[in-house]
């Protein structure tokens, strides 16, 4: 198939949207989406490049979704979130852009947006980098470097003292 991307442009497995985990495990990544819709909104992603949901083995489908219920949890929590939602969009017809599997994961609060489906027409927005422009003009802001590394520390911080984060070898940085 020609028409999603290959491994080697694929921007989750860029070094930069790795930048933006605060969760993971061997297999699975939590990321900041860089232009969240509402506080919170993250994607879980499969470590290894899988285009599609089909393409995971059945004991990775249900890892993938015990490590994004474990996150949502986490985020629920950590922002005193309502409700969320979850989407995966699999294929183009479906909206998929970006071809690696993805689930965004969205806190929700009552009364957040105006109509509680608003979320997506929201997420299929072009994400602009301008945010002067693009406030009500119909894209999403992307955070600033700074706003994100800041959100993703604090997250991580948040994550660790969750005792969500993984268990994994790392080199001796202390106990705690
Ligand atoms: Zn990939």
């Amino acid at each position: 198939m020609s028409d999603t991307q290959n491994e080697k442009e694929c921007p989750f497995d860029h070094p930069g949207v790795r930048a933006t985990e605060y969760a993971g495990n061997d297999d699975f990544a939590a990321v900041y989406n860089i232009a969240p819709i509402l506080p919170g909104h993250s994607l879980i992603v499969p470590r290894r490049h899988v285009e599609r949901l089909g393409l995971l083995s059945e004991d990775e489908m249900c890892r993938f979704f015990a490590f994004a219920r474990r996150i949502t949890g986490f985020l629920l929590a950590h922002f005193t979130a309502e409700g969320f939602d979850w989407a995966i969009q699999d294929g183009v017809s479906a909206g998929q852009t970006v071809g690696h599997v993805h689930l965004h994961v969205i806190p929700r609060w009552p009364g957040d947006l105006p109509s509680p489906g608003d979320w997506y027409s929201r997420l299929r927005l072009p994400i602009t980098t301008s945010p002067p422009d693009a406030v009500d003009s119909g894209a999403r802001p992307r955070l600033s470097e700074a706003d994100l590394r800041k959100i993703v520390a604090s997250l991580g911080a948040a994550a660790t003292e969750a005792g969500i984060q993984p268990v994994r070898a790392a080199p001796d940085e202390g106990g705690g």
